[in-house]
């Protein structure tokens, strides 16, 4: 038989690369801004065309490539920055794997202009799909300019796949963030069609964090400071009372590279326990710095993720690093504004002299003795728990004796169990009846047999097509606010809001731009708490930035599915019998009763058969 294995020609290889290395335009801005930071560069220029579907350039006054280094660093693993595996040890560079630019010419037209700062001259070679198209003796200023066009114009399924330019811009800012909180001492700044963006200059930690998310962010941050022996962390987190719904601000840089790493979020998760509203999450900008003999950054293509020789250490350095940093900052009395006002002083007794506290010290008590009062009372409580339900009779038994009217709502309810079975009538009045289970479900007996209902997507659901109405048809009530509200966002958080403008006060708000960063509202939807305001806003702008394009886009629905779940009664909410009757009600009045906005059942039936064969 004839020998089939071959070589796969140079650009094949390079297409597939690219497959690993190329995802979207972000990851060519990525590299491109990676490969400036490795050049030396301290003011590096981003511009971005159509979210980089046109156009994506990079721009640096770093070292520049000699004539044949400009050639040579479009070949596959060509690179300047490692000769031998043991350097892999000891990166002090973002690059090493000389795959990036062979990667992007093979899937792009690229165009690179560069020129060292001893030479006259520099040169410009231009690539299309890995094939040299032209290479020139230029004119240009010191440093390197790459520009990536059209990409993927060689593997349509690639380009067809990218994602609405709203959401790939969104990835682009947030490689652009990356790169810039890790490099506070580059200055960055970054056009998007036409129009500066960006301009992100030279400064310090903290003032790179305020410059690209807003001023406001500056009395959120407290300082994380700690140096041991294996790792030194600095940075900050944000204070618990601003924490997101979304986990937007979260960066963790080790030794300047922005990473991924769940388990060292955990580390920070935990240390913020207690502190934060539930389903909030806590920002942090945080730099580690280790040996990087200790760290294995080589197991990821786009080099997120990384490996650490001691994950546990460092867990519980980070850990107690931030608790310390919370503790130090007194950031725990902010709780205070939660507390329950049954533990003021009650006035009358603010004048009340105070005397010394007693201290009352039972001699006798002996915590291994079998009759102590903790454990009559744990005996107690254990009566009245349904796991002992023998138990739960006995009390019934006898208390309902004493107290007819207190159990007078459960007989009743078996009194109806049992005239339901015998009698045909009483079935019937019975399905307007609803049951709350576990304060998730609401079941409802019906002619078939059972309705059991998903509250917080069915409120979802009559929610959605109610704000879809107001938005489409007619304009909502507006509930005037006492006080204006000044809310703050980052500014690129008040340009989505802009857009959606109109939008919004179809559906009732109204308010102004105050600024950049700022804006004034003064009036709400009838039904929408002021307390909940930010975080309907704050969840809507980033459902618009992660908006999925396929899914039937269009604004005003992404927008009524996004106040929908913000404003639906959640899973885990007490519903009275009235609230659950109407949620039943209302559900079924709708258009599309059975799935909620976001396609999932809202309710589920059994039928008396399906139940019988349960029995069998
Ligand atoms: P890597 O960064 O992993 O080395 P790349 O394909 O990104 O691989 O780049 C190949 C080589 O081209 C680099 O090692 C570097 O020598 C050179 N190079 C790339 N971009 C620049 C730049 N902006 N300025 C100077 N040299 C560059
Ligand atoms: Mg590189």
């Amino acid at each position: 038989m004839a020998d089939i294995i071959q070589l796969l020609p140079d650009h094949v290889a390079n297409q597939i690369a690219a497959g690993e290395v190329v995802q979207r335009p972000a990851s060519v801005v990525k590299e491109l801004l990676e490969n400036a930071i490795d050049a030396g560069a301290d003011v590096i220029k981003l511009i971005i065309k159509d979210a980089g579907k046109t156009l994506v350039q990079v721009i640096d006054n770093g070292k520049g490539m000699s004539h044949t280094d400009a050639r040579m660093s479009f070949e596959r693993h060509a690179t300047s920055k490692i000769k031998r595996a043991e350097d892999l040890f000891q990166l002090s560079t973002k690059g090493f794997r000389g795959e990036a630019l062979a990667s992007i010419a093979a899937i792009a037209h690229v165009e690179l202009k560069t020129k060292q700062e001893l030479d006259d001259v520099g040169n410009a070679i231009v690539i299309e799909g890995s094939e040299v198209a032209s290479q020139d003796i230029i004119v240009t200023p010191t440093g390197t300019s790459v520009s990536v066009k059209n990409l993927f114009f060689n593997i349509p399924a690639r380009r067809n796949f990218l994602k609405s330019d709203n959401v790939e811009l969104r990835h682009i800012i947030d490689e652009f963030h990356r790169v810039a909180l890790a490099h506070p001492s580059i200055g960055f700044v970054l056009y998007n069609n036409g129009s500066e963006s960006f301009n992100l200059p030279v400064s310090n930690y903290r003032q790179r964090i305020v410059n690209i998310f807003g001023n406001k962010t500056n009395e959120k941050l407290v300082p994380v400071n700690e140096d041991t022996e294996v790792l030194s962390i600095s940075g900050f987190v944000g204070k618990p009372e601003f924490a997101k719904r979304t986990r937007g601000e979260q960066y963790f840089f080790v030794n300047n590279r922005f990473i991924k790493s769940p388990y060292l979020n955990h580390a920070i998760t935990s240390a913020f326990e207690g502190l934060l509203k539930s389903g909030t999450h806590a920002s942090y900008f945080l730099n580690l710095t280790v040996d990087p003999n200790t760290v294995d950054i080589n197991i990821h293509p786009t080099k997120t993720e990384i490996k650490f020789d001691d994950e546990q250490t460092l867990y519980a350095i980070l850990r107690s690093a931030v608790k310390h940093s919370l503790g130090q900052f007194n950031i725990a009395p902010v709780l205070d504004f939660d507390r329950d006002p049954n533990l003021d002083t009650p006035y009358s007794y603010k004048t009340n002299k105070t005397s010394a506290p007693k201290v009352e010290v039972d001699r006798s008590f002996n915590p291994f003795q079998e009759e102590t009062k903790f454990k009559t009372n744990a005996v107690a409580y254990k009566k009245e728990s349904p796991a002992n339900w023998e138990s739960l009779y006995v009390g019934l038994e006898s208390k309902g004796n004493q107290n007819q009217e207190d159990f007078s709502s459960i007989q009743f309810e078996t009194e109806e169990h049992s005239a339901s079975i015998f009698d045909k009538d009483i079935q019937v009045e019975q399905s307007h009846t609803t049951y709350q289970l576990h304060n998730k479900y609401i079941v409802s007996a019906i002619k078939s047999g059972m309705l059991v209902i998903d509250q917080y997507r069915a409120h979802q659901r009559v929610l959605y097509e109610d704000y879809l109405k107001n938005l489409t048809v007619k304009e909502a009530a507006s509930q005037q606010l006492l006080f204006p509200l000044e809310l703050h966002f980052s500014t690129q958080d008040i340009e989505v809001i802009k857009q959606l403008k109109g939008d919004l006060e179809h559906i009732g708000f109204v308010f102004e731009i105050m600024s950049e960063e700022a804006l004034g509202i003064t009036g709400v939807p009838v039904g929408v708490p002021e307390s909940e305001v930010s975080i309907i806003l704050e969840q809507l702008v980033s459902d618009v930035q992660n908006e999925v394009p396929d899914s039937n886009f269009s604004a005003s629905d992404l927008m009524a599915k996004s106040l929908a779940k913000s404003m639906a009664i959640k899973t885990g909410t007490a519903l009275k019998k009235e609230e659950q009757e109407h949620l039943v009600n209302t559900l079924f009045a709708c258009k599309e009763p059975n799935v909620s906005p976001t396609n999932r059942a809202t309710f589920i039936t059994m039928s008396v058969d399906e139940l019988d064969k349960k029995f069998i």
